[in-house]
């Protein structure tokens, strides 16, 4: 049974970025440069913009915060965007969503540089990944892919089931499991209108937990051996964060298991520190 550490993973990711940044600089670059932008107080937002500058920072990076009140208008917002796709020594940045109901996210996302969105939410960074071309990828189910690359687990051939389709996690990571040369996986996506979820699950080699219910997937849904992959982030009736998988249920069915926390959570905001040193070694280019 392996329990598949993303905590570690994430440690050892930050130290190999952290030397990429140091042979850029030695190579006569600058200094890598994420900026993120955050309109409003939302505790979750503030915790998670927080943690993607200190990743950064912990690889060398500077990071800059640029923040607004909630009723910042759109055109406020748009011409900041327009600011930093401007900005030469900004290589990526990040709109923290949720914004608030009076602006577009969608409007707001459009108008990044493709080239900056380490987010990867940009559509054409969402197109590219659709037909295999370079592009930056959405932080969680690159992640995803990072841990089970690096843990050695096969996805070629193997029958992966994710369940969620939102276009942050179940989409982006369908994507990345059937595309030719990288996933080679057989995929299926369940959600909220699929008929047998429970039988679908039980044919997974590799089952992803995407849907934000804690606790949803049991020993039941899990074919015997199973890799379990938990991306849900929720609180349960104490208060205490879990996943979308019951842990204590599933593990002593599945081969190897993420835990809630310190398994995908864990990787996230290092993958976007990964895109940012990428932008910054393409800078020059
Ligand atoms: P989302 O946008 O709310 O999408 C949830 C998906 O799950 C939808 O496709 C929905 O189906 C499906 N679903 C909901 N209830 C279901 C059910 N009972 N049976 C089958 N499918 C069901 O959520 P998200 O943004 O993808 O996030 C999912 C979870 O991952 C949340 O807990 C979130 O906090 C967590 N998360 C974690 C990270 C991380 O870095 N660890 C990052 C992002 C999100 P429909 O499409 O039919 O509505």
């Amino acid at each position: 049974m392996i329990i598949i550490d993303g905590k570690a993973t994430a440690a050892q990711i930050k130290q190999e970025i952290a030397t990429e940044v140091e042979t850029l600089i030695s190579a006569g670059k600058k200094r890598p440069h994420l900026a993120a932008i955050l309109v409003g107080h939302d505790g979750g937002s503030e915790t998670y913009v927080k943690n993607k500058m200190l990743a950064c920072e912990a690889c060398g990076f500077k990071s800059s915060l640029i923040r607004f009140d909630t009723d910042v208008t759109e055109d406020t917002l748009l011409e900041q965007v327009a600011r930093l796709n401007n900005d030469d020594d900004v290589d990526g940045f990040i709109v923290q969503l949720p914004l608030p109901k009076h602006i577009s996210e969608q409007r707001i996302t459009e108008a990044i540089d493709f080239r900056k969105d380490v987010d990867g939410f940009h559509p054409i960074n969402v197109g590219r990944l659709s037909i295999g071309l370079p592009c930056y990828v959405s932080a969680t189910p690159k992640g995803i892919f990072e841990l089970l690359r690096r843990y050695n687990i096969p996805t070629s051939g193997k029958h992966c089931v994710i369940i969620g389709r939102s276009n942050i996690v179940g989409k982006p990571m369908a994507s990345l499991m059937i595309q030719k040369e990288l996933g080679d996986a057989t995929v299926t996506i369940v959600h909220s209108h699929t008929q047998n979820l429970k039988e679908e699950c039980r044919r997974a080699d590799i089952l992803i937990a995407a849907l934000g219910r804690p606790n949803f997937v049991t020993a039941d849904m899990v074919k015997e051996g199973a890799i379990i992959i938990d991306v849900g982030m929720n609180r349960n009736a104490e208060g205490k964060l879990c996943g979308d998988v019951d842990y204590e249920d599933v593990f002593p069915v599945a081969s190897a298991i993420t835990p809630v926390p310190g398994g995908v959570g864990a990787v996230t905001t290092t993958i976007l520190a990964k895109h940012v040193v990428e932008a910054a070694d393409k800078a020059d280019e």
